[in-house]
């Protein structure tokens, strides 16, 4: 419980929840009543939406959705942005912050550059946030403002990012911006790539996108010299984890409150390629001309629009429960969770399954058994900064990935480690069962017995739950009796 000394919470619109402060995160988000299972208990629109530069021509710049090759409305001025219809065409090109002249002309001008995939998307990301910041508008204020306000102050390694970045910048927007290089301003831009790292989700790619991409690169080897100037080989070692290429990106303003913690009470959903989803810009919403808003902020009535992010609870959340959501994949083991926190997220996760997964790694050898090979699943950064200048406190030293992680304490005050059953049980409850998918899977609806996974749609009932836990309660006793007559090598490699 916490002190009465803290500041007051503030409530959230829709009764559900309240940012508190928390001493050692920051901001945290908490429910104020009851939620059921499978309750939404956040639901909302995008501040800002980015297409993954590598994913240009078969993702809508204003809605996400992936397109396919016959339905691609392409943008003829710069040939780097596509959109689904008509109605996302007008949209996009007419909000300052979408695909307008300006930033059109910025994305030609950046192509011709040919620059790596991640730097061109770090560009991109500046882009729209300083289009944000120049347009006359409540509402781009009010986008700008909800970026500024996100958590995250940038390190020297953002800094001397900024510095690399503002003369392309300056390159790219040419004579969009008033003032030109000196203009802009460094520590603003340093600020702003820190925030996106942190609250960024990155969006994955339809499974028909990750096979486009997989066969053009393909015919890219073999023909040689590739159109673009992307990363190449550094993205190939992504894919045996599963289906982890991404889209794009999202920030959302409320969701960015959620704080990380390994094992997660809610699960995100979205909607990017849902037909049964409003598209976000419809012809009503683009006939008011003088930089009007195309995307509501506020939740649309009467449907959910499909660039909306929905997060459901896991179970069922008691009063004040602070809500937590895991940056990374489910599966990861202890110490590449560890170190994706640390180096994405500035932070060392003292989580209760982290503590409790540093006690076995101490005890026996299970800890090898979640393992997985490096795959980057987040919008992550190379640069690992020196200083982590975020709430570093809570990390005792750099723990490299190949040393052993000493055991974690629960910060004082805060909950200790997870039994271990407890820990097997939720993640065979709570992660997609579908091989190679490791989605987080919540009940579909309020009061519902199955379980939905947010990757792949994938449903199971609780019998065949069931069933699966039985099995694995009868392979863990053929583990053990494996063990006790000294056979070891069974216990490790398979986890189901
Ligand atoms: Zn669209
Ligand atoms: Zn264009
Ligand atoms: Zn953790
Ligand atoms: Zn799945």
């Amino acid at each position: 419980m916490e002190s009465a000394t803290q500041p007051p919470a503030m409530p959230l619109p829709g009764g559900t929840l309240e940012v508190r402060r928390h001493a050692r995160k920051g901001r945290s988000l908490h429910t104020t009543r009851l939620v059921k299972g499978g309750e939404v208990v956040l639901e909302e629109a995008p501040v800002l939406l980015l297409v993954a530069p590598d994913m240009s021509t078969n993702t809508c710049a204003t809605c996400l959705r992936a397109v396919g090759p016959q339905e691609c409305v392409g943008c003829s001025s710069c040939q780097q942005a596509c959109f689904c219809s008509p109605e996302c065409l007008q949209a996009g090109t007419s909000t300052p912050w979408v695909h307008s002249p300006p930033l059109c002309g910025a994305y030609a001008r950046l192509a011709a550059l040919q620059l790596p995939v991640e730097e061109a998307g770090q560009l991109r990301f500046l882009l729209h946030a300083l289009a944000l910041k120049h347009t006359q508008s409540p509402e781009a204020a009010q986008r700008y403002a909800a970026l500024l306000d996100l958590v995250g102050e940038p390190t020297a390694a953002d800094q001397a990012l900024a510095a690399r970045l503002a003369p392309v910048l300056a390159e790219a927007l040419a004579g969009a911006l008033p003032g030109g290089a000196a203009a802009l301003d460094l520590s603003e831009l340093a600020a702003l790539l820190r925030k996106e790292q942190l609250n960024s989700y990155g969006i994955l790619a339809s499974a028909a996108q990750a096979e486009a991409v997989r066969a053009a690169e393909a015919a890219a080897r073999q023909g040689g010299a590739s159109g673009s100037g992307r990363g190449g080989a550094v993205e190939q070692e992504e894919e045996e984890d599963g289906e982890r290429r991404l889209r794009g990106s999202a920030i959302y303003a409320q969701a960015s409150l959620i704080n990380h913690e390994c094992l997660p009470n809610v699960a995100r959903y979205d909607f990017f390629d849902d037909p049964s989803h409003r598209n976000p810009a419809p012809a009503s919403a683009s006939a008011s001309t003088s930089g009007a808003p195309a995307i509501a902020v506020a939740p649309t009535a009467g449907g959910l629009a499909s660039t909306h992010v929905v997060f459901r609870a896991l179970h069922d959340l008691p009063p004040g429960t602070e809500l937590a959501q895991s940056y990374v994949p489910l599966h990861w083991g202890l110490a590449e969770r560890q170190a994706q926190c640390r180096d994405v997220y500035g932070f060392g996760c003292t989580c209760p399954r982290c503590q409790c997964e540093s006690q076995w790694s101490d005890e026996e050898g299970e800890e090898s058994e979640w393992e997985t090979d490096s795959g980057d699943g987040g919008m992550g950064e190379e640069e690992v900064a020196g200083d982590d200048a975020g709430s570093g406190e809570a990390c005792n030293g750099e723990v490299e990935m190949e040393e052993a992680i000493g055991p974690i304490m629960a910060p004082p005050g805060e909950e200790g480690p997870l039994e271990p059953a407890y820990l097997r049980l939720f993640l065979l409850k709570y992660m997609c069962p579908r091989p190679g998918c490791f989605g987080t899977a919540a009940p579909p609806a309020q009061g519902s017995s199955l379980l939905e996974c947010n990757v792949c749609g994938h449903r199971r009932s609780e019998q065949e739950f069931l069933r699966e836990l039985e099995r694995a309660q009868r392979e863990e006793r053929r583990a053990a009796a494996a063990a006790a007559t000294g056979g070891k090598g069974k216990a490790a490699g398979q986890r189901r």
